[in-house]
């Protein structure tokens, strides 16, 4: 199989994480000037790569089972891989292809078929977060948030500190929420478009049981959804329910949240409320018990009949 690494340009560095930024071979075929600060990122794995350049905004993947996208392809020219190379790499790709490619797609079709799409955003003057980064480094690691995802921070000189977490549908950018270090207000700034569910990308397609979460860090610390509010949209509910799985709410443990366990059982949804001593959410059990303590109380308690969603929401609102 084509190894992409080395195709890139000598001139690279890789972060932590495990993402590799070099001179994004991308922008000069789309109206911006060459990249000469290592503003292209790629990131690769045994199952594909994904290519993000913050310069001029071009995005592109491959996933070992599917066909090599148009925009793949195209990277791939500039990156001067050979065409019968571009081609045998495809053909390489469609012998991979699975059960679990099959069922993906049929996903993406039911996406389409529904009208599930976002527009692809930009992030602007932006770089990868990297433990040189030590105030956003260490509260990325407080919040027990997986350091591979690739969190950003603005490189505009005079911008307030904190962390950009891109937001990605099918691993296209399609918005970000910023999270503020400083102690002014607002904390949050959000790109967030009508329907946008976050974590999708972070599911695994062998997965039978999605976790619907409320806010960001609950659902990177378990890799699990978020719906960024205590509200599900018609079209949110759309989205999570394109996945094809199982569907577990677990709601903050405050008023707000007993509200999401209302439409959880309009929706004919599963409601998990672990008994978790001194934690609101997901993340401070993941904090106290760690992810796979957390992960296994959210399994065990999950609730399928409306009276005990009912009659454990009541306990917990006699608590508050
Ligand atoms: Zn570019």
């Amino acid at each position: 199989m084509l190894d992409i690494v080395q195709y890139l340009p000598a001139k690279r560095k890789t972060s932590s994480s495990g993402w590799i930024s070099f001179n994004g071979p991308c922008c000069v075929h789309n109206g911006e000037s060459a990249d000469r600060r290592q503003r292209g990122g790629l990131k690769s794995s045994v199952e594909g790569w994904s290519y993000h350049c913050f310069n001029c905004g071009y995005t592109a993947s491959f996933i070992l089972g599917r066909n090599l996208s148009f925009k793949a392809r195209k990277l791939l020219t500039w990156l001067n891989v050979p065409q019968e190379e571009i081609e045998r790499v495809n053909l390489e790709s469609l012998k991979h292809r699975s059960i679990t490619g099959l069922l993906d797609d049929r996903q993406k079709t039911a996406a389409a078929i529904q009208g599930i799409q976002f527009e692809e955003r930009d992030l602007g003057e932006v770089e990868f977060v990297t433990p040189a980064h030590t105030d956003i480094w260490n509260y990325l690691r407080s919040r027990h948030a997986p350091l591979d995802y690739p969190f950003m921070v603005s490189a505009t000189a005079g911008s307030r500190p904190g962390v950009i977490i891109p937001f990605t549908y099918n691993n296209t950018l399609v918005g970000n929420t910023t999270r503020f270090l400083d102690e002014r207000k607002p904390v949050w700034l959000n790109d967030f478009q009508p329907g946008y569910v976050f974590g999708t990308d972070l599911q695994h397609p062998n997965w039978q049981l999605v976790i619907v979460t409320e806010g960001i860090f609950d659902a990177l610390s378990i890799s699990g959804l978020a719906l960024m509010h205590n509200e599900v949209s018609d079209a949110q509910a759309r989205l999570i329910r394109s996945l094809g799985k199982e569907i577990v709410v677990v709601p903050d443990q405050d008023r707000p949240g007993m509200e999401l366990v209302n439409r959880a059982i309009e929706l004919g949804w599963s409601v998990s409320i672990p008994a978790w001593e001194g934690c609101k959410d997901v993340n401070d059990a993941v904090k106290k018990y760690g992810r796979l303590a957390t992960l296994l109380t959210i399994m065990q308690v999950r609730e399928t009949s409306r009276i005990k969603i009912e009659m454990r929401r009541k306990q917990i609102v006699k608590r508050l």
